[in-house]
């Protein structure tokens, strides 16, 4: 019985062999061989019988003189001589087939088997995967680990293909090492690694990327590699869905930077559902069925409601008011956020100039999807919102992230220019959160920075928090910016904002997201309701300043 290289389970050749060696077909040629013999022997033997030969025969032997026991013996000598000869070609036959069977094993096990490092391949990878579904494991068990190296092909660029593929196969004997029992490793692309765990225990992605991270000796160098490894678990919905969710996962944790990162429905875009989404998204853009909700932004020194930041919501007729974070990436991902914003846009100048009707004056900030600061027709749209709503550009901001200006700079730059050239205002939103240099950030033609609400929700407990909350509004004041603080929860939030100097707060705290129609009275309110607070609320927070330093 074959062996796999790869579990060591008893693996079925691909030609059918039988028990003792012998292929399927060769046993069949000689069984019918021997049927011919039979029944050869039969008829003979009948016609024998008909012919009366073996009186023939004893009569032949007596007139012709030779002893019948003679030819008795001659029969049985030459039955024996066929039978040694029949045996020896019967292992001859035996060898030969297992001569086949050696060489199908090997041409079987080098397509499974990557020559440079002496992994699996993705062949031998899923064929490992189909093996262990059939052999009765619990399928909630199973996991596959997909990891790959992060900027590989600079390894390659900078220090040569060889230093590449000596790399790799370092990587590949670290990956032996610390495999589990029953674990199958496997290179499955460039450098593209995957681990199938039959029985995977907590903490394997953590325990193999941390074993990876450790130096590795290649050549002379020292080199240290960051990866990003994608876990998934259940071999329930097949080996090869199985595989794809380790690689949404991979995916993940590498557009995060967080190394490694496990798989969940949510993480997955691929999802039939969003194909129905899609389709519905597409005409509640065109037949007006979005909303825009607007959050108020307060002024720290006054209490002052200046503006506001459009949302977007979805009231969907089955689904209930969606928050943008469930379609604003299908938007994205298929060419709809372009008229999505315009409709966003074109709904929240017409709530500015309602309001101003009204004796309110407010700005409005609409968010901008990374895309558009490539799309070089933008700036044209806005200019033409702005003229047929009869807003002032002074009273639109316009908010991007970090990555969304570092993705493309010169492309982004020209966009950027050409609104700000409008009048518009343009702010960074999510600050802190992207990979956004100060010297980039100096050179952005931004007016306003917007700390992300990760760092403010830290300000009571976090040192570091603090430390960057503080520090990013004495930079955005060095470079000429006005600073916002978002998602500002409490009154202690409140009243250190207002004493580092922040700008204007936005936050639950102060106000929700609300529709057009009642961002009047909210603001009112709130600022009734800041101007009450604020100086006992002043008094209580000295003392706890104090003792968090
Ligand atoms: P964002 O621009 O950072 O918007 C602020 C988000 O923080 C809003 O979520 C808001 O409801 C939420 N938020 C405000 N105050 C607080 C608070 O005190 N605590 C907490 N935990 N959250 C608070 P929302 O409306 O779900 O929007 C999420 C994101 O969706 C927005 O983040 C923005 O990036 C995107 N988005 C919203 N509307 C649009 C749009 O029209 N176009 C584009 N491209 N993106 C949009
Ligand atoms: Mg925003
Ligand atoms: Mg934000």
């Amino acid at each position: 019985m074959a062996h796999s290289w790869l579990t060591g389970a008893p693996v079925e050749g691909p030609l059918p062999l039988t028990g003792d060696g012998v292929p399927g077909e060769l046993r069949r040629e000689v069984l019918r061989d021997a049927a011919v013999v039979v029944v050869l022997t039969v008829l003979a033997t009948a016609a024998g019988i008909a012919w009366e030969l073996p009186r023939s025969i004893v009569g032949w032997s007596a007139s012709a003189g030779v002893p019948l026991d003679h030819l008795v013996f001659l029969l049985a000598a030459s039955h024996l001589l066929m039978m040694v000869f029949g045996a020896r070609r019967g292992r001859q036959l035996k060898a030969e087939a297992a001569a086949h069977r050696r060489l199908e094993e090997q041409l079987r096990d080098r397509a499974g088997r990557d020559p440079l490092t002496g992994l699996a391949t993705l062949t031998g990878f899923l064929a490992a995967l189909d093996r262990l579904a059939r052999s009765g494991t619990d399928p909630d068990d199973v996991a596959v680990l997909l990891l790959d190296i992060d900027r590989f092909t600079a390894v390659n660029d900078t220090l040569g293909h060889d230093v590449g593929s000596h790399l790799l196969v370092a990587v590949a004997d670290r990956l032996r090492a610390v495999l589990p029992a029953g674990a199958v490793a496997a290179r499955t692309g460039g450098d593209v690694f995957a681990l199938l765990v039959p029985d995977a225990p907590d903490g394997i992605a953590t325990t193999v990327v941390a074993a990876l991270r450790r130096p590795f000796a290649v050549r002379d160098l020292q080199l240290e590699v960051d990866l990003s490894a994608g876990l998934a678990h259940g071999l329930g919905a097949g080996s090869a869905e199985l595989l794809r969710r380790a690689d949404v996962a991979r995916g993940t944790a590498k557009r995060q930077a967080t190394g490694v990162a496990v798989y969940s429905p949510e993480l997955d875009s691929f999802d039939p559902g969003l194909l129905a989404l899609h389709a519905e998204l597409r005409c509640a853009i065109r037949d007006g069925g979005l909303e825009v909700h607007h959050q108020p932004k307060v002024r720290l020194a006054d209490g002052r409601v200046t503006g506001v930041e459009a949302l977007v919501r979805w009231p969907h007729p089955q689904l209930g008011l969606l928050a943008p974070d469930r379609f604003i990436v299908l938007a994205e991902q298929t060419g709809l956020i372009a008229p999505l914003t315009d409709v966003v846009l074109r709904c929240a100048l017409a709530d500015v100039r309602a309001w101003r009707e009204q004796g309110r004056r407010l700005t409005v900030a609409v968010n901008l999807s990374a895309r558009l600061l490539h799309d070089l027709e933008l700036p044209d749209r806005v200019a033409a919102a702005l003229r047929e709503e009869r807003v002032s550009p002074a009273d639109l901001e316009l908010e991007v992230t970090e990555t969304a200006a570092m993705d493309d700079p010169d492309r982004a730059m020209t966009v950027l220019g050409q609104l700000r050239q409008l009048g518009v205002r343009l702010s960074v939103d999510d600050f802190g959160t992207g990979h956004a240099s100060l010297a980039h950030l100096s050179k952005l033609p931004v007016d306003t920075l917007k700390i992300d609400r990760s760092f403010v929700a830290g300000l009571g407990t976090e040192p570091a928090a603090r430390a960057i909350v503080r520090s990013t509004v004495d930079l955005g004041h060095a470079l000429g910016l006005t600073v916002v603080a978002e998602g500002v929860e409490t009154a202690e939030q409140w009243h250190q904002l207002a004493a580092w100097g922040c700008d204007l707060a936005q936050g639950w705290w102060l106000a929700r997201a609300v529709p057009a129609s009642v961002v009047p009275a909210v603001a009112d309110e709130v600022e009734r309701r800041v101007a009450g607070l604020q100086r006992p609320a002043v008094a209580a927070i000295v003392p706890a300043q104090r003792s968090l330093g």
